[in-house]
């Protein structure tokens, strides 16, 4: 197809369309969207399996037990998608056998890691005029169980980036949420778990006892490869876009993209929308290489505009400092000592307060889980090894000047 585009015959029967009408590229967008689930996941076959494994009794013998699934994978592996497309599959089975279960899929960083935001969710699930107020955290899960008896439902809560819940409320929110189960030893179990993180390093934190009831189940998501990349690509094309509009070497270039970015499948969807766009803006009807590189020097700081939004002060200014460093000296990375420095620079020019090294550590945890940074652990000489941060695709200076926007408002 790169042939194609360089032939000039074809270029010049291109010009002699006409152009009276805009030539719109997608059949349906909406199928683009991060919040829409797809009936197919290409390389995910296995682990939806796995997951139908685990939760057999569901449907078999519903109510005899519970289960919790520890779903582990980096940014873009399918996580979130897999576990909707596994309770969108499990739900409408169940509902052929008159079991009433449901899916609940709850983000628990939008819900700042609290539990009983959380909780809120999953009630208002039955109940959407439930009380926002006055409850706390372990009434709510009672009102839950009490709701599931009256209701005779089962559910499967799903805590997406789990971590945030962990780092909030620690091994207490688990073991409440265990411990319900276990206190109702002749009754039906009616609420099973499916936690989703990037690894499994904040499970550290938790207490034994509530690490091993998630660690028992866990199913691991590698990277997408490149090959893997081009098909998930090619499904979607399939059934975004009109026939013929996205040529090979385009999904192509678009997979090679994205698996340098860790082979993250979201990256590869943006992509793909984006580059639909800027077909579409030059009316070719025909999305081109070039359109995805025009796509890749816009992602990058418009993904990162609605993730700066979400950070606190402290980590906007923390991020602030690097940027300040990446744009001024010319490094691929600088050591947390570094940043640590410009930290309090940039503290003292918004008259704050610095935080705690400890602290730092937090926001290098927040930041890189939004991909915006990277960290390394690099020998440094004959001073052992230490933390680097790297900033791996977005421009120093356009973060600054968006950095410097929302800080003054
Ligand atoms: P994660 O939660 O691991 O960060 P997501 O589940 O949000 O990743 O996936 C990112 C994007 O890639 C979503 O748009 C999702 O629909 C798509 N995606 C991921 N894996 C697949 C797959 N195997 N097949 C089709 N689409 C996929
Ligand atoms: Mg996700």
């Amino acid at each position: 197809m790169a042939e194609k585009d360089n032939n000039p015959l074809c270029i010049s029967l291109l010009w002699v369309q006409p152009v009276s009408r805009y030539f719109n590229v997608f059949r349906d967008e909406t199928k683009l969207d991060i919040n829409y689930v797809p009936h197919r996941l290409p390389h995910r076959d296995k682990e939806l399996r796995l997951l139908a494994e685990f939760f057999n009794f569901a449907l078999q013998t519903p109510g005899k037990m519970s289960q919790r699934v520890l779903i582990v994978g980096d940014v873009g592996t399918g996580k979130t998608a897999l576990s909707q497309r596994f309770g969108a599959d499990i739900t409408n089975e169940a509902s052929k056998h008159n079991i009433n279960l449901r899916y609940i899929h709850v983000n628990c960083r939008q819900k700042r890691g609290s539990l009983f935001l959380i909780l809120q969710q999953a009630v208002s699930v039955f109940h959407p005029n439930f009380p926002k107020r006055g409850y706390s955290a372990e009434e709510l899960l009672e009102s839950l169980t009490q709701i599931l008896d009256e209701e005779n439902a089962y559910v499967i809560l799903t805590l997406d980036e789990f971590d945030s819940l962990i780092e909030q409320e620690g091994s207490d929110a688990v073991y409440k949420m265990t411990r319900i189960q276990e206190g109702r030893q002749n009754k039906p179990q009616r609420l099973s778990l499916i936690c989703i993180q990037r690894n499994v390093a904040p499970l550290q934190r938790l207490d034994a006892s509530a690490r091993s009831t998630l660690q028992s189940n866990i199913i691991n998501l590698e990277k997408y490869s490149k090959q893997q990349l081009i098909d998930i690509l090619g499904d979607r094309i399939q059934t975004v876009f009109k026939p013929q509009t996205v040529p090979e070497d385009t999904a192509d270039c678009i997979a090679e993209l994205a698996h340098q970015e860790n082979g993250n499948a979201r990256f590869a969807i943006e992509l793909l929308w984006r580059a639909g766009k800027y077909a579409n803006t030059e009316d070719l009807g025909i999305v081109t290489p070039e359109h995805v590189r025009k796509a890749v020097s816009s992602i990058i700081p418009q993904v990162r505009k609605s993730d700066l939004a979400t950070l606190n002060l402290h980590e906007k200014i923390f991020l602030l400092g690097l940027a300040r460093t990446f744009k001024q000296a010319a490094k691929a990375h600088i050591s947390l000592a570094e940043a640590e420095q410009t930290y309090k620079i940039v503290c003292e020019e918004y008259e704050t307060k610095p935080n705690s090294h400890t602290q730092l550590w937090k926001y290098l945890q927040t930041l890189t889980a939004n991909g915006i940074i990277r960290t390394e652990v690099l020998s440094s000489g004959n001073r052992g090894r230490s933390t680097h941060i790297c900033l791996p695709t977005t421009s120093a200076a356009e973060l600054e000047r968006e950095l410097t926007t929302i800080l003054e408002k």
